[in-house]
């Protein structure tokens, strides 16, 4: 049909544009669930784990609930990983599950693994060092491999930190650099500033044993003074449930947090592939985890085949200084605190 340019003047041609766009946004609102404000539909805004979703999922007709909507309904911390949708048609070439996975940008759900106790053993420290990924290696110092290890973990771009030894309840041998109890305060933090001088790309520090030592307030407080002045976040390895180190960390500033799980204090795959499941399941549950785990050969072994189960499952591996910056309570800001309080509170037990 030919119009008449008569028949059709601007203000209708302007009307009719403006009822077509507001149709596409109905259709587009009722397929996603909800109704984005303008600056959403310029540029979609990332949910709560960073997940970005790709435009053409959200507009499916076929979808009956948003990711969105899910992400709402579970609350920050519970999403899931991304997998194939059950709307995707096999004959649509822009929806194949590769393209879904690049679109996965980043998760804020995190875990860092340290590897204790390098040090001694040259062969295993090595192939630990060799793992992939953003693991974090905790040296103790003055031992035979300290600097090697500290080179290496350069030259690979791995994060380190001071494995310093403390004293313990059954009176375990520290080697002539342990902390104990009975040391005066000039003493004590010579022995601990020697160690941090010896490693000085160290980013943070965690207890060596230390089931005694980190049960008494004022050595602890010592231990913070000396992180505080050098800027080093603190791990509490937990190898007393009396343990106050996290909580004098806390009370300095430090970035701190405790270890949740030991990998493989049974060094067997079976052992080590239940804490795995655990350190994933207590990463979704607080929205981060710290494991610690050893240079063992079967450690070893099963995280280079496992390691990648954190990726399928929605986790990031990053190093133990960036999950203490982003998770210590006493690093949030008033009002993030606010909104992970629950997290929080899970995360000190
Ligand atoms: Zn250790």
């Amino acid at each position: 049909m030919h119009l008449h340019p008569g028949l059709f003047p601007k203000r209708t041609a302007l009307l009719a544009g403006f009822c077509a766009c507001l149709g596409l946004y109905t259709s587009y609102t009722s397929a996603i669930g909800y109704s984005p404000t303008l600056s959403e539909l310029i540029e979609p805004q990332p949910i709560s784990n960073t997940l970005t979703i790709p435009f053409y999922k959200l507009a499916h007709p076929h979808q009956q609930v948003s990711p969105y909507q899910q992400d709402k309904q579970q609350g920050v911390g519970a999403a899931q990983p991304l997998t194939l949708p059950s709307f995707v048609e096999p004959s649509a070439p822009a929806l194949k599950p590769t393209a879904i996975k690049e679109k996965v940008v980043k998760t804020s759900i995190s875990v860092a693994i340290i590897i204790d106790d390098l040090g001694y053993n040259y062969e295993q420290g090595l192939k630990a060092m060799q793992l992939p990924g953003a693991i974090t290696y905790a040296i103790i110092p003055h031992s035979p491999k300290a600097q090697f290890f500290a080179q290496e973990a350069q030259k690979h771009n791995k994060e380190i930190m001071l494995h310093a030894p403390m004293s313990t309840i059954n009176h375990k041998p520290l080697g002539k650099n342990g902390l104990t109890g009975l040391m005066e305060e000039a003493d004590f933090k010579q022995v601990l500033n020697q160690s941090l001088l010896s490693l000085p790309s160290v980013k943070g520090m965690n207890n060596h044993m230390g089931s005694l030592l980190t049960q008494k307030s004022q050595p602890m407080s010592w231990v913070m003074q000396s992180l505080k002045q050098r800027q080093l976040y603190f791990i509490d390895s937990r190898t007393s449930a009396q343990s106050v180190a996290w909580d004098i960390a806390q009370q300095y500033g430090i970035p701190s947090l405790k270890r949740d799980v030991f990998l493989d204090h049974e060094p067997n795959e079976a052992f080590i592939d239940k804490q795995f499941k655990l350190l994933i399941s207590t990463a979704k549950h607080q929205g981060y985890a710290v494991a610690i785990a050893h240079p063992h050969p079967e450690t070893v072994a099963y995280l280079s085949l496992n390691l990648s189960r954190l990726h399928d499952a929605g986790i990031s591996l990053v190093p133990a200084s960036e999950l203490a910056k982003r998770f210590s309570p006493n690093q949030l800001s008033p009002k993030i605190t606010k909104s992970v309080r629950g997290v929080t509170q899970t995360a000190t037990r």
